[in-house]
């Protein structure tokens, strides 16, 4: 099968007028509102009302909520074209809102839509999918988010009821959320991979207490937006159970893989605008009697950063198209992480040169360059640090080897001399009989 990342001429069409729409209309909204009013918060009515008529342009166009397969009523544009459209809403924060395809309602609603009962999706899918309401999703706990083994936060059955208790950490957006995903152990006597299940949980429960919002760095304490959540006997009814029970792990593992891919490309936009960035700046300023863009070390810096863009928009692309032909994330595994891997590296790298480039003003607050790089960190961590990723590729790429029984390994110089020296010497003979 062809490697083929074209796309129809329709749809470049669709990308152009993204891009034109992003800057023109949606980039305002991050500059006058950014760090002041979350996209996801709803009861914003300025932002709300701003928002609003450009997700209907949006809707119009066909591009909203992309992500949402065929088979579920969306357009099925298929993964590379999704990992085209990321690759220009990574340029702005708020635009994946604008896009209906903001994470985690994007991987919320896909579970909702497969396992939620017509109630649930009357609820709170219709109204996520409209962009009414925002949503949580609640796997890491506070005493280890890297190795589900170590989660604790059960849920038990009591009549037609799922009783809660447990704590969950870093719940992105519970202060806006109408509802949340939790990850909790239904069965603790078997391993987690198939003790765990989906629950949904309406925000504000009974019994659902907020221990403190935790921020990121230059947030002020407990003003952040990732919950720490503590469940005291939380009830929810038996039907809130999301898929089968013990199937938590499952349902987590697919729920992440598209996510993943597009977080890859939206960090492709963001390295391709610090590079913009970087040589918009070196061709404008002098020192030293030329042009910072004549210094040979900004000329390497950016090829290296083109070269490395380029190396891993390919990766990026290529994972999405490998998605669209398996149609299975776990046969393709290795490249999703692979991708996980490489997002905070490009990032760190392309937009620490960028900000460097631009001196003072590149770490101050007066670009977002220092903004762009904290992305790189967050990138690392979210959704798995990148060592539980590279063990994912590293299983893989192994399990296509097997040992070598010899002493000396197969490719052993000596050995295979020997080996060809006697298969050498026979075809010689044989040329020599035959003359
Ligand atoms: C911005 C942000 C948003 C988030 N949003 C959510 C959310 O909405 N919902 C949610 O459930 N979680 C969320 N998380 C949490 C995230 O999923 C966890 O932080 C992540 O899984 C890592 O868990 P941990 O923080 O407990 O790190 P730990 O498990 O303590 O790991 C710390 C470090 O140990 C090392 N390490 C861990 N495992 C291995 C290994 N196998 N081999 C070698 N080294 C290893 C790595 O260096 C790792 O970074 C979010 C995190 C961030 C930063």
């Amino acid at each position: 099968m062809p490697i083929d990342f074209n796309v129809e001429p329709d749809f470049q069409d669709k990308l152009d007028w993204t891009a034109e729409f992003v800057a023109e209309h949606i980039e305002p909204l991050d500059l006058h509102f950014g760090g002041k009013v979350s996209p996801f918060d709803k009861s914003n009515t300025q932002t709300q009302a701003l928002v609003k008529p450009l997700q209907k342009k949006v809707q119009e166009q066909g591009l909203w909520a992309c992500h949402i397969g065929p088979e579920l009523g969306g357009k099925g544009y298929g993964q590379v074209k999704l990992a085209l459209m990321n690759e220009i809403l990574g340029r702005s924060s708020y635009a994946p809102s604008v896009f209906g395809c903001q994470a985690p309602d994007s991987g919320n609603a896909e579970i909702l839509a497969h396992y939620g009962t017509d109630a649930q999706k009357a609820e709170y899918l219709e109204p996520l999918l409209r962009g009414e309401i925002s949503s949580t999703y609640s796997m890491t706990e506070p005493q280890g988010g890297s190795d589900p083994a170590y989660f604790t936060c059960q849920a038990q059955r009591d009549g037609d009821e799922w009783v809660i208790r447990g704590e969950k950490w870093f719940a992105s957006n519970y202060r806006f959320a109408k509802f949340l995903i939790v990850m909790v152990i239904t069965n603790p006597d078997v391993s987690v991979y198939k003790g765990s299940s989906m629950i949904l949980v309406p925000a504000g429960a009974d019994g659902l207490e907020v221990i403190r919002n935790t921020g990121l760095a230059g947030e002020p304490i407990d003003g952040g937006d990732h919950a720490y959540l503590r469940f005291n006997d939380v009830r929810v009814p038996a039907d809130n159970l999301l898929g089968d029970e013990g199937s938590g792990f499952k349902i987590a593992q697919t729920r992440l893989g598209g996510g993943r891919v597009h977080h890859g490309m939206r960090s492709v936009g963001i390295a391709q605008r610090a590079l913009d960035m970087m040589c918009e700046r070196v061709l404008s300023r002098e020192t030293k009697g030329s042009l910072i863009a004549e210094k040979q070390s900004i000329q390497h810096w950016i090829a290296d950063s083109w070269v490395q863009i380029q190396q891993f928009r390919l990766q990026v692309l290529h994972t999405a198209w490998l998605i669209d032909q398996e149609g299975d994330y776990a046969k393709i595994r290795q490249h999703i992480a692979g991708v996980k891997v490489a997002t905070p590296k490009v990032l760190m790298d392309v937009v620490y040169r960028a900000m460097h480039a631009h001196g003072s003003l590149g770490v101050s607050n007066e670009m977002p360059l220092m903004g762009m790089w904290m992305t790189a960190p967050v990138m690392g961590i979210a959704d798995g640090p990148t060592e539980v990723h590279k063990d994912t590729i590293a299983k893989v790429v192994l399990k296509q080897y097997e040992p070598y029984e010899g002493l000396f390994p197969s490719e052993h110089l000596p050995t295979r001399k020997q080996d060809a020296r006697a298969i050498i010497e026979a075809r010689l003979e044989h040329i020599a009989a035959n003359q």
